[in-house]
């Protein structure tokens, strides 16, 4: 069913607390983490608890928690005192979507190029 947990999904584990993760916030529907392999100072992942497979999939099956996400990705933001940031959403193995479980990634803290890469 929409949005329930899958077995082999990197980023349900993580909900589920059978892979660790260094929590940066948690809201009833959303958790942020720091990325394991970060590209800028602040670098946190925003996600839906439920399983939804990027962020368009995520927009349609369940608007409001794609408006949680977003909203989060803010208030990570103002905590790392990032005055401007890049919420990205790869989409797609070329766009270097590695987890297919919606996610921003949350950069800041360094200056940021544009266009990006
Ligand atoms: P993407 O490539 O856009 O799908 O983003 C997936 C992100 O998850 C990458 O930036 C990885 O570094 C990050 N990542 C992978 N495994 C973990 C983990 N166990 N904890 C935190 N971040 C992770
Ligand atoms: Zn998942």
């Amino acid at each position: 069913m929409v949005g329930e947990p899958q077995a082999d999904c990197l980023f349900c584990k993580i909900v589920a607390g059978d892979v660790p993760a260094t929590l940066v916030r948690e809201s009833p529907t959303t958790l942020a983490f720091r990325d394991i392999n970060p590209q800028a100072p602040t670098h946190v992942l925003v996600i839906p608890k439920a399983h939804h497979q990027d962020a368009a999939a995520l927009a349609i099956e369940a608007p409001e928690l794609a408006a949680d996400v977003l909203r989060e990705a803010g208030e990570v933001a103002a905590e790392e005192k990032a005055e401007s940031y890049r919420i990205v959403f790869n989409t797609g193995s070329g766009a270097g979507q590695t987890v297919f479980h919606a996610h921003a990634h949350v950069l800041g803290g360094r200056g940021l190029q544009w266009p990006p890469g």
